[in-house]
């Protein structure tokens, strides 16, 4: 197995080739081939804070990537409107406290001290509402209780149930670049062209791809990093699609990059998604730009509609840049490894990007294929658990969106009463039943491992509002100083930390400078 062809040239296809050659070295030859004429799909900027364990294993560290990339730091999503006009909540990255068995969420709805769980429950919601940066000056992270690695390499699994406090919001194509360096230098073949057949064997395994001027490159393991066209699995192997429409109708989007001066305006440390007519947009806050784009279903409105909400709601500032519309395909490959053919990215799966789930899914995949990377017997039970392990994330994932819509008070038009009639994953029609009276944890969220924590689930129930939760009724019986001692200490620690930390702009005006 010494022998791997990469398809594509995406987030991908860079993320893949960099990593592989991290983890084996020059024991597995790699050659990455894409096409100048097909894009990329130019989207995908804001990370879940597991991808840090991504740079570290190949051994970079920020000051090495960030700049290049026109990076910024991620606490939280900044759910807008999805209550109600005006209304907005947060999806940290930190876990949530527990105080005499019970979350602090709980305690929260027996005795909530404010009308905001989010601010009382985690220090960071306050951090962001100032805009205030994850590290001090002088590089130092502020003091959250989290695990930071000293012994590099690592992966996501060694650090599951850890919260690293933040994620990253970058330009998807400047880290493909910086990736395709990475990758070259260490010894990746880059070769840039079209593929236009797929060969197969009597067996019907991949053999080989022919290209337009490269001629043939054959290979032991094929990775598909086509897109949303899944050239290799999908149309070579035919492998089917398991469509998540049902439960997730948003299918369309218009994306557009926003000039901004980081001099004049706020960094805002999060990804924003404001709830709309017809689905939400997404803010996404870079060195020198935002990116920005509508995320909506086509049942409800049209292209033209959505560009012209988007451009509404970006203001000037839209006028003279183009927009991007792009068609999503929803849901999963039904197995994303066959034969000798590996499906990574977009080819593999994709929900919408409302949790910025789709780098992870990238970094968990490629995770897994080193985790399960075969011998040449081709030991059928590795490409099965590889298949259980990236189904469980993908359909793990769909479920905590799909609680966001049942989950969202709003009802004001079509697109959201709809929200509530909506089929839901059969699993998740009983979960709901069970959060009513007693807020998500261990034993009632999505049991296989999709990235998300109990605590992800107590935001997005608490913070939509739509579904009326009740505190534990033991909660009644028990002393209640401990816990409200707890939202003392969260709010101490909250105003001291954006008392202390500087701005996101100061932190990166410093660093663009090389200080
Ligand atoms: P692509 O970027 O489509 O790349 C496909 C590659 O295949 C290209 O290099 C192309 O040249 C090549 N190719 C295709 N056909 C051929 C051929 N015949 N011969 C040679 N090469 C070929 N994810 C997040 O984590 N966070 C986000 O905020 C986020 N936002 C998103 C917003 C939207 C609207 C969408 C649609 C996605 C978003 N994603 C997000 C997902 C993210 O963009 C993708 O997961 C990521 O970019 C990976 O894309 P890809 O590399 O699989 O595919």
């Amino acid at each position: 197995m010494r022998d791997v062809v990469i398809v594509g040239g995406g987030t991908a296809g860079w993320m893949t080739a960099a990593y592989l050659t991290a983890a084996f070295g020059n024991r597995v030859k790699i050659t990455l081939v894409e096409s100048a004429d097909v894009g990329t799909i130019g989207v995908g900027e804001a990370t879940f804070s597991d991808i840090r364990h991504f740079f570290e294993f190949l051994g970079l560290a920020e000051r090495d990537w960030m700049p290049a990339c026109n990076a910024t730091y991620k606490l939280a999503v900044r759910f807008e409107n999805w209550r109600e006009p005006g209304h907005h909540f947060y999806h940290p990255f930190e876990q949530l406290k527990s105080v005499k068995g019970f979350p602090l969420t709980d305690w929260w709805l027996r005795y909530p001290t404010s009308k905001r769980f989010d601010t009382d429950c985690f220090v960071m919601a306050s951090l962001i509402d100032a805009n205030r940066n994850p590290r001090y000056l002088d590089n130092r992270l502020l003091e959250q209780e989290f695990v930071e690695s000293d012994d590099l390499p690592n992966t996501i699994a060694e650090y599951q149930g850890a919260q690293f406090p933040y994620a990253y919001h970058f330009e998807a194509h400047l880290l493909a670049k910086y990736l395709t360096k990475y990758a070259t230098d260490r010894g990746v073949r880059h070769v840039v062209d079209n593929v236009v057949d797929v060969g197969r064997d009597e067996r019907g395994w991949l053999s080989h791809v022919d290209t337009a001027e490269h001629g043939r490159l054959a290979g032991d393991l094929f990775v598909d990093c086509t897109g949303f066209r899944g050239l290799l699995l999908n149309k070579a192997l035919e492998e089917p699609f398991v469509s998540y429409q049902d439960t997730l109708p948003n299918d369309s989007a218009v994306a557009l990059q926003v000039p901004m001066d980081m001099d004049k305006d706020p960094l805002r440390p999060c990804t924003t998604a404001t709830a709309q007519d017809a689905g939400w947009i997404w803010t996404i806050p870079l060195i020198s730009r935002i990116g920005t784009g509508y995320v909506y279903s086509g049942d409800y409105i049209d292209p033209e509609e959505a560009e012209r909400t988007l451009r509404e709601f970006v203001g000037p500032a839209a006028a003279d840049v183009p927009a991007n519309h792009i068609k999503m395909r929803i849901g999963r490959s039904r197995r994303s490894w066959v034969n000798n053919c590996v499906a990574i990215g977009l080819s593999s799966g994709f929900v919408e990007p409302l949790e910025s789930t789709g780098i992870f899914f990238i970094h968990y995949a490629i995770e897994q294929l080193v985790k399960y990377y075969p011998a040449a017997d081709w030991e059928r039970s590795l490409r099965e658990q590889y298949n259980s392990a990236l189904m469980n994330v993908m359909d793990g994932v769909r479920e905590f969106l799909v609680l966001h819509y049942r989950g969202a008070k709003r009802a004001d038009n079509q697109y959201w009463r709809d929200t509530k009639i909506r089929t839901v994953p059969d699993s998740l029609a009983e979960r709901l039943e069970q959060w009513e009276s007693k807020v998500p944890d261990a034993g009632t969220v999505y049991p296989r491992y999709h990235g998300l924590p109990p605590y992800s689930y107590n935001c997005v129930l608490l913070g939509t509002g739509g579904i009326d939760v009740r505190p534990s009724p033991a909660l009644d019986l028990i002393d209640e100083k401990d816990a409200l001692a707890e939202f003392q200490a969260v709010r101490d620690k909250a105003r001291h930390l954006v008392r202390t930390l500087p701005t996101q702009n100061e932190y990166f005006r410093r660093m663009r400078e090389g200080v």
